[in-house]
């Protein structure tokens, strides 16, 4: 494993704890050589790559001896609930600002019930994150800021850790994208490691041609990186008959659980990519699982 120096004394805090993932390889036509990386099996509330966009974040906190972490998001944020459930795990207390009017729904209610303290903020306040948190918090030595889905060099690092993780080689490694920092992780670990992989991100949000700059922020870009900006299916949380029917098959036939606004759509590209013939149907994929289903919860009517 290659953590960083100054992360590593941090592991001994235990802060969130040894996690399962395995890759495993599932029959998905027309490829005969795909892998999913298990991420969703993590856990269920701290999932996926918001379990790995976390770690160092809280590690950093608590060696800042910071016991209040201070977050942002939207209604349905997988990042809202994993940061609160990782809070009330290590002990710490937790706020969000949550963006637009009151509501009630699934995941907040969960990260409620996790200990989390709900701040509903109007779209234009929202906007400003590092205001918000000083007005609320600039005499709050215990508070700390961490940014909407966690974005950060430290959520970087962790999510690199998923290609230190690899036992075998692959030829593609497919990732959803919403912010880009996950995809940036996954890049900086391919680097690092000197592979020969290619990695395919697929933007989850409509002309997502920010997501090359926001990358490029954290690692350099190579040719290595592969976007594919056509699979928004609409634009973020937005679906299509399609993909629901996609999903539905996928799921009956897999076991897998997939989730309609990100792990889907990659699902989805990687299927079309290989009916195109971009990727070889005897290629090595690996798809990363970045978990969020308890978001379906929310979702019936989608369905
Ligand atoms: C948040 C999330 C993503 C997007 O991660 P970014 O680092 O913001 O690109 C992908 N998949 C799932 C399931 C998520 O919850």
């Amino acid at each position: 494993m290659k953590t960083p120096e100054i992360f590593r004394c941090f592991l001994f805090l235990r802060v969130l704890e040894e996690i399962y993932s395995p890759v495993q390889k599932i029959s998905f036509a027309p490829l005969n050589n795909l892998f999913v990386k298990r991420d969703d099996l993590i856990d269920p509330y701290i999932s996926g790559n918001k379990w790995r966009k976390l770690k160092y974040i809280l590690a950093k906190a608590k060696d800042e001896n910071k016991t209040h972490l201070v977050t942002f998001g939207g209604a349905y944020s997988n990042h809202l609930v994993a940061t609160a459930a990782a809070a009330s795990r290590s002990g710490l207390q937790s706020t969000a600002f949550v963006r637009g009017e009151e509501v009630k729904n699934e995941m907040l209610l969960l990260c409620s019930l996790f200990g989390m303290k709900l701040i509903f903020t109007d779209r234009e306040s929202y906007r400003d994150k590092l205001q918000l948190f000083a007005k609320h918090f600039a005499h709050d030595e215990q508070a700390y800021f961490i940014n909407e889905g966690g974005a950060s060099v430290e959520a970087t690092i962790g999510c690199a850790e998923i290609i230190d993780e690899l036992t075998a080689p692959y030829d593609h490694i497919f990732c959803a994208a919403g912010t880009g920092t996950t995809a940036a992780g996954l890049l900086s670990g391919i680097r690092q490691h000197q592979l020969n992989t290619k990695l395919h991100i697929i933007p989850v949000l409509k002309g997502a041609y920010f997501i090359q700059e926001e990358i490029a922020q954290y690692t350099p870009v190579s040719e290595h990186l592969k976007l594919h900006l056509d699979y928004h299916f609409g634009g973020y949380a937005k679906t299509t008959p399609e993909l629901i029917s996609f999903i539905k098959t996928f799921t009956a036939k897999s076991g897998i659980l997939l989730d309609p606004v990100y792990t889907a759509k990659m699902f989805y590209a990687i299927q079309d990519l290989a009916k195109q013939g971009i990727i070889g149907k005897d290629e090595k994929v690996l798809a990363i699982h970045t978990g969020g289903l308890m978001g379906l919860l929310g979702m019936m009517d989608k369905f």
